[in-house]
């Protein structure tokens, strides 16, 4: 090496982590595919979201929501708990900041399952927030169609019929909305689907956006 030849030295350079936004139409397989990717990626946070409607059977308390009564979720309101909450087919649910905020600052990842509206909420905030909005990316799971979309609610035998009618009505105003996102995914097959999703994660580990500022050439 010259004389006076500068060291450089390539240094990882600590990053905050990504907020992975993730809306669609219920039957889009959203639950699904979350549920796969954490499986799979352990490393992977989940955000818990607050819920107000009854467990399903297979659902488990702070695994897959905390299941909270109106005034359990009204309180969390007045105590501006929430990064978002919305009335999403006729219950509330919400973010809690604890879910997310910590979390992307000491560089995880974490995986949301959110409504359009809430989704909306954050994008509103993060042009305030800059923390989220570097941290946030939005993503859209649509269904092959709408027949299919239909086929997935009622295959699930859990919910009444009146609750399926609700879900599907409300579709049809979610999916005019996957051009608010920022990548749009079409789950036709649940492991393809998986594998889109893994590589979307990759590439945006490569993102310059969420690197500090220093220790990248020392
Ligand atoms: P489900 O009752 O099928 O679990 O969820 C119904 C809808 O609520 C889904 O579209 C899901 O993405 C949405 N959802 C779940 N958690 C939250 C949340 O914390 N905030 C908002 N805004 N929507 C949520």
């Amino acid at each position: 090496m010259k004389a006076g030849y500068p060291v450089r030295k390539i240094m990882k350079p600590p990053r905050l982590g990504i907020a992975l936004i993730v809306s669609g139409p219920s039957g889009a397989g959203k639950s699904t595919v979350c549920n796969m990717l954490r499986e799979k990626h352990p490393e992977l946070c989940f955000s818990v979201s607050c819920a107000t409607r009854k467990p399903r059977k297979t659902e488990v308390e702070g695994k897959d929501y905390y299941f909270l009564t109106k005034n359990e979720f009204q309180q969390k309101i007045k105590n501006n708990e929430f990064l978002e909450y919305a009335e999403v087919h006729g219950n509330m649910y919400g973010t809690l900041k604890t879910e997310i905020l910590e979390r992307v600052r000491a560089g995880k990842d974490i995986l949301l399952d959110i409504d359009v509206q809430g989704a909306f909420q954050i994008r509103e905030s993060s042009k305030k927030y800059s923390l989220l909005a570097k941290c946030t990316e939005f993503i859209f799971l649509g269904p092959p169609s709408f027949e299919e979309l239909e086929r997935r609610l009622r295959s699930r035998a859990s919910d009444s019929e009146e609750a399926i009618r609700k879900r599907l009505d409300d579709a049809k105003s979610e999916l005019d909305h996957w051009r608010d996102y920022d990548y749009l995914i079409i789950n036709k097959d649940v492991e393809e689907t998986v594998k889109d999703m893994e590589k979307l994660i990759d590439m945006l580990h490569k993102s310059t956006k969420r690197l500090e500022d220093s220790g990248f050439y020392t």
